[in-house]
């Protein structure tokens, strides 16, 4: 468990030096104990948005308090699982399994919509000795434990009935075994291909990934005066690294509310970016395309954005179109041009992979899209405009034909390896699938060729390709849709798809491909698309709406479709993490389940 000073660009030395995520609570408590650690507001409760803060000495006994009350229900390996709505009591479930050393599983209530099968799914697999949840989802988490014949074998604790508990919190001893190489939490994936795995991660692939993304973005001198604003769901990556590690570790003062707020009144992000010195904060591509667009100048009127000093885009493909939106949008108000940061990472790698340069973000190249269905990516005037996801920082990423393991060249599209040190242990109790996706190796020459090591590698699943230093993300592997030969990307077509007629919603539509009989060499496209709320009558114009749809894909991709399905508002499959779940939309149309529009 012990690091280098320096890893691949990665400055572990001095401040930074790795340690227990836990100490780094003690010492942020010991060294600003009157800064804040954690501000609240509860739109869902009062749409005004009541706000708590906690500082950082009340958040020391409260989590230490926590943390206490753990030791005496679960042993080290025992999963705790955070069954909490998103709010201070799941932040400090997840600090005070840190402190105590137990594995948390990063949860929601059980009354989230939506997700009920993906809990099943997840206290299956991860069999929790203790659950944590808010007292007034208390009765839910017990009927929940009560249906599954579990009341009396699973313990639950209720944080806010222990906030001021200074008598237990002065019992909590720190585990003296602890180790950086122990398992701190399972992050179970979002589920967009397969049922979600829970990823292995220990203390310090979350302490190195903090640091990488502090680091990748400039900000090693800044924190811990930074204010992160943070909506996005604590139990996806993205939204735990954000809301919860980044208070734990670096310090920095997290203003956190519901996901659901942000849908509801997106300018509740837009105003809190422009409301605190260095604000940074991340959300996937739909944030930032909603948020421009719902954001009237006059609402802007006063506000300061100039303080912002990063906002990730992640999590899902990044589009030019959106972060030139953003920026015509906020950019009058003084936000910086290069606040705006494409980014790609998964869980299997904690969270981060790679960042846009801080100081030149925007990195864009016109893609040949003849050369791209090849799986080459060939600058060309007048191509599809795609935006690189930067350059990795603290891993190495090499990109790697799946089939024959070889090293390709800069501007071939091939499966992104990552290596290093964020990169988690497997799938918890998944051996196999663990050795397919962590265990990738490349020969000893191939290796000293290219100039990486041998392994082990992670294999993403992902497809992209260099050019020059800049990582560019073309698409997942098992989304690829290949007829004749020729790759083509779902996200390309759905987005010609969802242009092509004012009856068809906005990123609610899939395409994906299927075997056919038909003369299409046994492959044919499909596309899923919702009809959109509010056109009035989609079955009387759904000839209409699908030749629409069909000329648009003939005309921009020179592909044909095989089929298109219109289908209800607010049917298609989503995962948790609001990603469109193609493999289960596939699932269903093949099933016959889709909720199809008629003529
Ligand atoms: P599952 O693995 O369960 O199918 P998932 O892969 O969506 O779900 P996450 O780990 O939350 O689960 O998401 C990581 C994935 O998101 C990446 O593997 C990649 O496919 C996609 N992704 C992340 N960042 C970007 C980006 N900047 N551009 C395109 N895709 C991205
Ligand atoms: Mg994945």
């Amino acid at each position: 468990g012990t690091l280098p000073d320096s890893y691949h660009g990665l400055d572990l030395s001095g401040r930074w030096e790795p340690r227990l995520p836990a100490s780094y609570l003690e010492h942020w408590a010991a060294e600003i104990p009157d800064a804040p650690a954690l501000t609240f507001i509860d739109y869902l409760a009062d749409r005004k948005g009541p706000r708590r803060t906690w500082t950082w000495a009340q958040w020391d006994v409260w989590t230490r308090a926590v943390a206490a009350r753990l030791q005496q229900l679960a042993g080290r390996t025992d999963r705790v699982a955070i069954l909490a709505p998103q709010g201070p009591d799941f932040v400090v479930a997840f600090h005070a399994a840190l402190r105590a050393g137990v594995i948390s599983v990063p949860l929601f209530a059980p009354d989230l919509p939506g997700h009920a099968d993906r809990l099943e799914h997840v206290l299956d697999d991860s069999e929790p000795t203790v659950v944590v949840t808010s007292a007034d989802k208390r009765d839910l988490v017990d009927k929940e434990l009560a249906s599954r014949g579990l009341t009396g074998k699973v313990a639950v604790v209720v944080p806010s009935e222990l906030e001021t508990d200074a008598a237990l919190a002065a019992t909590f001893v720190p585990p003296s075994d602890l180790s950086l190489d122990d398992i701190a939490y399972l992050q179970y994936t979002s589920g967009s291909t397969r049922a979600p795995a829970g990823v292995e991660l220990t203390h310090l692939n979350l302490t190195v990934n903090m640091f990488q993304i502090i680091q990748a973005h400039g900000l090693s001198d800044v924190v811990p005066d930074v204010t992160a604003v943070a909506w996005l769901p604590l139990f996806h990556d993205m939204g735990l690294l954000l809301g919860a590690a980044a208070t734990a570790i670096v310090g920095v003062h997290s203003v956190l509310f519901d996901p659901l707020a942000f849908i509801l009144k997106p300018s509740r992000w837009t105003t809190e970016l422009a409301a605190h010195p260095n604000v940074f904060s991340a959300a996937p591509n739909f944030a930032y395309a909603v948020a421009a667009k719902k954001t009237k100048p006059e609402q802007l009127e006063g506000l300061d954005y100039s303080r912002v000093v990063g906002l990730v885009n992640g999590a899902e493909p990044v589009l030019v179109k959106t972060i030139d939106t953003f920026e015509a949008t906020f950019g009058p108000y003084g936000l910086p041009a290069t606040a705006q940061r494409p980014s790609f990472g998964l869980a299997e790698a904690t969270l981060f992979v790679s960042l846009g340069d801080p100081t030149d973000p925007r990195v864009v190249v016109q893609a040949d899209v003849a050369a791209l269905q090849e799986g080459r990516l060939v600058p060309a005037e007048g191509g599809t405009p795609l935006v690189s996801c930067g350059r990795p920082f603290g891993n190495v990423v090499a990109i790697v034909d799946p089939e024959t393991s070889q090293v390709l060249p800069e501007g071939a599209v091939g499966e992104i390896w990552v290596h290093g040190p964020s990169v988690g242990q497997g799938y918890w109790r998944k051996p196999e699938e663990s050795q397919a996706t962590f265990g990738g190796r490349l020969s000893a020459s191939e290796a000293e060729a290219a100039g990486v090591p041998e392994g082990p590698w992670l294999r993403t699943g992902d497809l992209g390709a260099y050019v020059g230093p800049d990582l560019f993300i073309t698409g997942r592997q098992k989304d690829l849709i290949i007829i004749d030969g020729r790759n083509i990307y779902p996200h390309d077509i759905e987005h010609s798809v969802q242009h092509a007629h004012e009856g068809i919603a906005l990123h609610r539509l899939a395409a994906f491909s299927v075997p056919t009989d038909a003369g299409d060499n046994g492959e044919g496209m499909v596309v899923v698309a919702e009809a959109y709320r509010q056109f009035p009558d989609a079955g009387a114009h759904l000839a209409e709406i699908e030749a629409a749809a069909r000329a648009r894909v003939s005309e921009e991709h020179s592909v044909g479709m095989h089929e298109f399905v219109l289908i209800a508002s607010d049917t298609i499959p989503w995962t948790s993490s609001g990603k469109i779940a193609r493999r289960a939309t596939r699932q269903a149309y093949l099933d016959g389940t889709l909720n199809r529009v008629t003529p």
